[in-house]
């Protein structure tokens, strides 16, 4: 199966479009959580989730606070303002398409966890350690996670080491049957690595092959519907430095 792999689009419409024309094909989905909140499309971005062929997806932190299942207390001012315009836009088709989700969901295939496997919904996986712990809760040879919106691969060799790693643009990981693995493919919508393109994976689970992809998109389009939408400007300037 080869599936295109998307996490954290945070309701930036021209990043996810961009990412949907630059993939290869693919035959399914999987999507880690957070279609919304920070970004001014969550009702777009959840209906082009939604079209997407055998969409397998997770909910994330933001788009349960938008649904009110998380309290605003928990998050910073600038996320708690973005997450009370996000639930003021959203659809009633869109709030109950996002209720349908969960933050963990094992496919047989791979563990997918929007945060971590020990929490799906806040641990922000970025440390060996951190991952050796969750390595040891799941069987499967691949745990996707989203979350802290910066590509990663966190490997488990055989003697039980864990080795992270920060994955270069474009070059395939080959899996090695003999390890496991857990992979963040980035965000589409609000990169923190530095690098402002939106980010994404694809993942051939047959030949055994991950691919990080990073593509360009129109970030001043992006920034000024976040402008006009009176969301707070931080959130527009961020998209340019990818921080
Ligand atoms: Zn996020």
């Amino acid at each position: 199966m080869r599936y295109l792999i998307l996490s954290d689009i945070h309701a930036n419409l021209e990043a996810m479009q961009r990412v949907l024309e630059d993939a290869d094909d693919f035959d399914a989905v999987l999507f880690l959580g957070d279609a919304v909140g920070y970004g001014p499309n969550p009702n777009e971005c959840t209906e082009l989730l939604q079209a997407q062929p055998r969409l397998t997806a997770l909910a994330g932190n933001h788009d349960l606070v938008a649904l009110g299942q998380l309290q605003l207390s928990a998050f910073s001012s600038l996320a708690a303002e973005a997450a009370r315009w996000t639930a003021a836009q959203l659809t009633p088709a869109n709030r109950a398409f996002l209720r349908s989700l969960n933050p963990l969901l094992d496919t047989g295939t791979a563990l997918l966890a929007h945060a971590s496997p020990r929490d799906p919904v806040w641990e922000y996986l970025e440390s060996e350690h951190q991952a050796a712990s969750s390595f040891r809760l799941f069987g499967s040879p691949v745990c996707l996670v989203g979350h802290t919106h910066v590509p990663r691969i966190f490997v488990l060799d055989e003697s039980g080491y864990v080795r992270m790693r920060q994955p270069g643009a474009g070059q395939p990981l080959r899996l090695d049957p003999g390890r496991r693995y857990i992979l963040n493919p980035g965000s589409v919508g609000q990169p923190r690595d530095g690098d402002p393109r939106a980010a994404y994976a694809q993942w051939d689970s047959e030949r055994g092959y991950f691919e990080f992809r990073r593509v360009a998109y129109s970030v001043i389009s992006t920034q000024e519907k976040i402008l006009g939408a009176g969301l707070p400007s931080l959130l527009a300037a961020r998209l340019a430095h990818g921080r």
